[in-house]
């Protein structure tokens, strides 16, 4: 009975380490999702050809596609560009 109890005291000691952690480590996770490939995909302005994160472009659509671009004014003169 000795070990079934030390067991048990073990696993609640193991859930409140994992509880503290995830609590302090909250901040890290939202890092780790920061960098994570999808969310911080890099995409470029088909006006300046610049790279930005996925996440902080202007999305637009043009003549039936999507693009990303860094900027509203960017995204305007693209469009313009196409009309003609
Ligand atoms: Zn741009």
């Amino acid at each position: 009975m000795g070990f079934f109890r030390l067991f048990i005291f073990g696993a609640l000691i193991y859930l409140l380490y994992r509880l503290v952690k995830s609590a302090l480590g909250s901040t890290k996770i939202i890092d780790q999702r920061r960098t994570n490939g999808v969310i911080d995909e890099m995409v470029q302005d088909p006006s300046c050809k610049t790279y930005i994160p996925r996440r902080d472009a202007q999305k637009r659509s043009v003549a039936g596609r999507e693009y990303f671009f860094c900027s509203k004014e960017c995204a305007d003169k693209f469009q313009e560009e196409m009309k003609r």
